[in-house]
């Protein structure tokens, strides 16, 4: 990765896939359901593809926010290789323009900062991947429709090398972008934000009927796919969605299929709201568990029923779960209850080693510099970012600390000689109390707070402090604030 600093993102292009070239100069873009016609020197809607010189471009080939080291559950995949570390990328730009976008600061290109924005090759974001013995590349954060060449090019490459590719995605994308991840891609989580066309028209700017067929392509496919909707607070927490959502994956997916109800939270052009109440959330679930849905998770809560996994038929706890970390207690190695074998629709990559304890005593770091958070209201994960300025190999050391004056046990994270490193550290158990993470001279680091699941951060806390509010960004979106007024209006005519 190239950490060049304050380029102008703009200035390059490369070729782009699914163009087709109109009379007068004129391209029309087949990547997304939009087809945008673009004139000369202009961009479609995400612009970040347009046109130069009569042949459609891709503005941001290589180009996204630091790779970040997560767990699969970051990305609402619950049902395969719970626990799984994974090396999440997420590039600038969107098809959509969802009013509560948490990710508005690299979703919407207009908004992005040349210092956020960091450059890779597809080699060395594998490369990156073997070396921290993550297994699972996962394309997230804003979007990755928009990032199709690159993903194509570097999902190749991951996949020769044994790796798996995640992608988790709005999904307002064509059948024709959909036929040429199908040969790479392997998991897909889709986030599908409603099922009513006027809620996607007015709040998504995208429309529900394409999302829809691209679930069902993939998964006919023979793909993974897991499905995760947003309950938006008295917008799309009510039963009804609940239903409708849960009667679409039973007539055209299956009852395996993993179904998550996430909870929102203020943000972007709907800030004027609160969190989903999570009495709303159960009810979501039990409405789906009731019409015959298997496994139905929360999303975004920690400390309430509904993120672990039982057996559906002896009830056996199989796998636990605390904010983003996950734990396999009771499944056998295909996937099934290891107490009555009743099959659990699991799939497992097989033990990890990496990444393990390590012995550690807390006198050999005396030269190191410690660096400790404290959890706080809804802020239970972090980014930490860490860049190895020496010529040689260094360690960081991390631990949790607990309410009990007593700590978990170490972890350790080699960097390579200049290496520039981020990885999540999310609360584990409800009596932890934060992370320290532990620094050789030589390696600088940033942390950022985490609102939610799959939030990329782009400011932290050496620049803006500790958030004072638990919910809402400090740095928030400066434009007008009246779209949760005009949602709720519709909602309430439909
Ligand atoms: S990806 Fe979609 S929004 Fe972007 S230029 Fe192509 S058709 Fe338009």
């Amino acid at each position: 990765m190239d950490t060049t600093k304050n380029k102008n993102w703009t200035l390059e292009s490369s070729p782009a896939k699914l163009e087709e070239i109109l009379p007068g100069g004129v391209v029309k873009c087949h990547l997304s359901p939009r087809n945008c016609v673009i004139q000369e020197g202009k961009v479609g809607f995400c612009k970040v593809r347009g046109n130069r010189g009569g042949r459609l471009v891709t503005l941001n080939y290589g180009k996204g926010v630091h790779s970040t080291e997560e767990t699969i559950e970051t990305e609402a995949v619950f049902h395969f290789a719970p626990g799984e570390r994974i090396l999440s990328l997420g590039n600038i730009g969107c098809m959509l323009n969802c009013g509560y976008c948490h990710n508005w600061k690299t979703s919407q290109a207009k908004y992005v900062t040349d210092k956020d924005v960091y450059y890779y090759t597809p080699e060395q974001v594998v490369e990156t991947a073997l070396k921290h013995g993550i297994r699972v590349i996962s394309w997230t954060y804003n979007d990755p429709v928009v990032w199709h060449e690159f993903i194509l090019d570097t999902a190749k490459l991951a996949k020769e090398a044994g790796l798996i590719n995640l992608y988790k995605s709005a999904f307002f994308i064509s059948e024709e972008a959909i036929d040429e991840l199908l040969p790479v891609i392997d998991i897909f989580s889709i986030s599908l934000k409603s099922i009513s066309p006027e809620y996607y028209r007015k709040v998504t700017t995208g429309w529900v009927e394409p999302v829809l067929a691209g679930i069902k392509k993939v998964y006919d496919a023979g793909k993974y796919v897991e499905v995760s909707t947003l309950m938006v607070t008295d917008i799309s927490d009510d039963e009804e969605t609940a239903r409708k959502i849960s009667q679409w994956v039973l007539d055209e997916l299956g009852p395996n299929v993993p179904l998550h109800f996430v909870r929102f939270h203020p943000d972007y052009k709907m800030s004027n709201s609160i969190r989903t109440p999570v009495d709303r959330l159960l009810k979501a679930r039990d409405v789906a568990r009731s019409m015959g849905v298997e496994h139905v998770y929360l999303g975004n809560v920690n400390d309430v029923e509904g993120t672990n996994t039982s057996c559906n038929n002896c009830n056996a706890l199989l796998v636990t779960r605390y904010g983003l970390n996950a734990e396999i207690i009771g499944l056998d190695s295909k996937g099934c209850c290891s107490q009555c074998g009743h099959d659990a629709h699991f799939k497992l990559l097989g033990e990890h080693q990496a990444n393990a304890p390590v012995e550690l005593r807390e006198d050999a770091l005396a030269a190191y510099e410690k660096r400790k958070f404290e959890w706080h209201g809804d802020i239970v994960s972090l980014h930490a970012q860490v860049l190895n300025t020496e010529d040689f190999e260094q360690t960081v050391y991390l631990r949790r600390n607990y309410t009990d004056g007593h700590n978990s046990d170490w972890k350790s994270l080699t960097l390579r000689p200049h290496e520039s490193y981020r990885f999540i550290i999310a609360k584990a158990r409800i009596d932890e109390t934060g992370p320290e993470v532990w620094l050789p001279n030589g390696v600088n680091s940033n942390l950022h707070e985490v609102f939610d699941r799959a939030h990329f951060p782009t400011e932290s806390i050496e620049e803006i402090g500790i958030s004072q509010n638990d919910i809402t960004p400090t740095i928030g979106y400066e434009g007008k604030q009246n779209m949760y007024e005009q949602v709720i209006k519709l909602v309430s005519q439909a």
